[in-house]
């Protein structure tokens, strides 16, 4: 198996079998992003503790296999992390798509450092991200989870 199809192998796994896949009855945050590029969509359910940590994490959504598995990826990343931990995670992620640096905290989401040289393709990448990004951004609140996205 060559490095590249390892690659592919853990992207569509995780597009197969998501992890933290569904929504959470009482979330803190939510948000849903969409990547009109290529047509991804995702929704993103956080719950964070009083003492900001994020107690659970899921998705739902539906679009590409970069797009997929990187939202199940980063949710594996981020559940249980403090937020200021998933915040500099968000950060080390960006740095892995528009530079080099291999970060070992990013395990095995290095395989996306591969779109480097697919660089239409990043925004599919970082859409789960992005989604944790505002999640993080905006202040916390009991949220009335939107009707959920059809698949
Ligand atoms: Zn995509």
């Amino acid at each position: 198996m060559t490095l590249d199809s390892l690659y592919r192998s853990i992207l569509v796994e995780h597009y197969k079998h998501p992890r933290n896949f569904g929504r959470l009855a009482e979330p803190t945050h939510c948000t849903r992003q969409h990547n009109p590029l290529c047509g991804d969509h995702i929704e993103l359910h956080l719950l964070c503790s009083v003492d900001d940590r994020i107690q659970a994490v899921k998705f739902q959504g539906r679009g590409c296999v970069i797009s997929q598995a990187s939202a199940s990826m980063m949710t594996e990343a981020v559940a249980g992390k403090s937020v200021a931990r998933a915040r500099a995670l968000i950060v080390s992620f960006q740095n892995l798509l528009f530079r080099s640096p291999a970060e070992t905290e990013l395990l095995e989401l290095v395989v996306f450092a591969a779109l480097q040289d697919f660089p239409s393709r990043i925004p599919c990448a970082t859409l789960a991200w992005q989604a944790l990004a505002v999640c993080l951004s905006t202040p916390e609140k009991k949220y009335a989870p939107p009707p959920g996205l059809k698949t």
